[in-house]
């Protein structure tokens, strides 16, 4: 048996459906009852997802059904009273305060989303408004704003409607770059919102041109908004609304896109289009130079500060990674267990000690210590517990050798010692010193070879492992020089 369809899906298809019925109404009392009906099914939609889905700051959800019903309302007061000369007209008040529920509606969903964190997508939505505003100043505010037989409140009222219009596209830009859940429900609201803003452009440079789309084609248009309160009730209705209200996430920058690159791009480029344009159709002359200069002034103070924000984030990016890098140079140079320099930083460290050796002509001894019969320890004691040996036994050793020493792990239980400036005899006092600190009983036998000043690291290395073979051998828990053999 087929499952029923979730409720968001049935109000989506049965209105779509109800929309496209919608176009074959006749123009009379019928027609607006039918696109009441569906502009008010969409407000009741909205209040039924409320109540079924029980979103965090519902306030938002209610805003944007009451503007919905105050767009409906408007179109109920359009159809009764006849269109006089007057200025001003009831249903404006109608048609104007639904702009402000659903602007207002949407910013709660923005400052529930945290979007007010993220300048740089404030920035981004503002650049791409700005490009829509100067647009609109030059194709719709301006005209009206010229016509001095409307009035001052009649001119008042034709910006009006562009003006609010800005403010939803101001919305929808930072709706959609701003950061946060994009599920179904985020893009049914979305597509309300672009679908309200076709519809209102569409008339709006219909009415400037004196363009008359024709019975058929203001149908396809009223559909278009039609569609758009079908999308928001469905939405609504979906149980994914919740999260279109919830914070985003920690704050992370938001990546510049592709298509954001792109959106960008074209809205800058908006101003020379224009400028472009004009200079064309008009012979050199440019009607719109100050709104045009103004506009990109503006764009480019955008685009700026943009860059700034985006120039302040690589460093801050390049920062961290420089630190990054310090701690992996550090941690690739330590040996874990000990915390002593291991064999990476011993293999650098031996030729800086040779040169430095012979640039001052100072003696160099290298010692390497091995602990005694450390895997029987192992296999007595267990793992952890020579683990324990082995950092207790050099933070001891180390906390008896000279600032200028260096002690690093060569691998397992053998270290190796730089005593810079010692004779092998010093060095053999020394390490006969070090031996009675070793922990829990143990011993280490030790070789130890003084540089001739002219042999590699490896031969002095391999020298001085001569000596460790032959302490090894005469008894261990002993430091033998590459010559000369000291007694236990
Ligand atoms: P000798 O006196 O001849 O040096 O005998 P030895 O047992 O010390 O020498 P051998 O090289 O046979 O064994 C070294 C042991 O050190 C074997 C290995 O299990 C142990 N070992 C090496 N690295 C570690 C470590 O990081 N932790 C522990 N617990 N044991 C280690
Ligand atoms: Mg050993
Ligand atoms: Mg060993």
């Amino acid at each position: 048996m087929l499952k029923r369809p979730p409720a968001w899906v049935g109000f989506l298809i049965g209105g779509m459906l109800f929309v496209a019925l919608y176009l074959w109404l006749p123009d009379n009392v019928y027609g607006m009852l039918g696109w009441d009906a569906v502009a008010v099914a969409g407000a009741v939609a909205i209040a039924v997802g409320i109540r079924r889905n029980r979103p965090e700051g519902a306030a938002a959800w209610w805003l944007l059904m009451a503007g919905q019903l105050a767009n409906v309302t408007g179109d109920i007061i359009y159809f009764l009273t006849p269109d006089g000369d007057e200025v001003f007209h009831p249903y404006d008040v109608s048609y104007l305060l639904g702009y402000v529920l659903q602007g207002a509606g949407v910013l709660f969903l923005l400052r529930r989303r945290g979007a007010g964190r993220d300048w740089a997508t404030l920035v981004d939505s503002m650049i791409i408004t700005s490009a829509f505003a100067l647009l609109s100043w030059v194709f719709l505010m301006k005209p009206v704003a010229a016509e001095a037989s409307l009035g001052l409140g009649g001119q008042m009222m034709a910006i009006a409607y562009p003006a609010f219009d800005l403010l939803l596209v101001a919305m929808v830009a930072w709706l959609l770059t701003a950061d946060g859940s994009r599920n179904i429900a985020f893009f049914l609201v979305a597509t309300y919102m672009v679908a309200f803003l076709v519809g209102d452009y569409f008339w709006a440079f219909a009415n400037q041109t004196s363009y008359d789309p024709g019975t058929l084609g203001g149908r396809l248009i009223d559909c278009t908004y039609l569609a758009g309160y079908v999308a928001l009730g469905a939405g609504a209705l979906h149980p994914g609304m919740v999260e279109i209200g919830r914070p985003a996430g920690p704050q992370r920058a938001q990546p510049m896109t592709m298509h954001r690159l792109v959106l960008l791009t074209a809205a800058t480029l908006i101003a020379p289009a224009l400028l472009a344009w004009q200079a064309y159709s008009n012979g050199g002359r440019v009607l719109d130079a100050y709104a045009i200069v103004a506009g990109s002034v503006v764009m480019f103070l955008l685009v700026i500060a943009r860059m700034t924000m985006l120039v302040r984030q690589v460093q801050a990016q390049a920062a961290v990674l420089a630190d990054h890098a310090d701690l992996l140079h550090e941690a690739a140079q330590r040996d874990p267990l000990t915390d002593l320099p291991n064999r990476r930083a011993w293999n650098a460290a031996l030729p800086s000690a040779l040169q430095h050796a012979a640039r001052h002509r100072a003696p160099l001894t290298l010692a390497i210590l091995d602990l005694d019969h450390f895997k029987a320890f192992n296999d007595t004691y267990g793992h952890q517990t020579g683990d324990r040996l082995l950092t207790e036994a050099t933070a001891a050793w180390s906390a008896n050798l000279r600032s200028a020493d260096v002690l690093a792990r060569y691998g397992g239980e053998e270290f190796v010692a730089l005593l810079p400036g010692i004779t092998a005899a010093e060095a053999l006092d020394l390490l006969d010193r070090l031996r009675p600190l070793t922990p829990m009983g143990c011993t280490f036998s030790a070789g130890v070879a003084t540089w001739d000043g002219v042999e590699s690291g490896d031969e002095l290395l391999g020298r001085a492992d001569q000596a460790l073979y032959r302490a090894k051998d005469a008894g261990r828990d002993r430091v033998v020089s590459d010559d000369v053999i000291v007694a236990a």
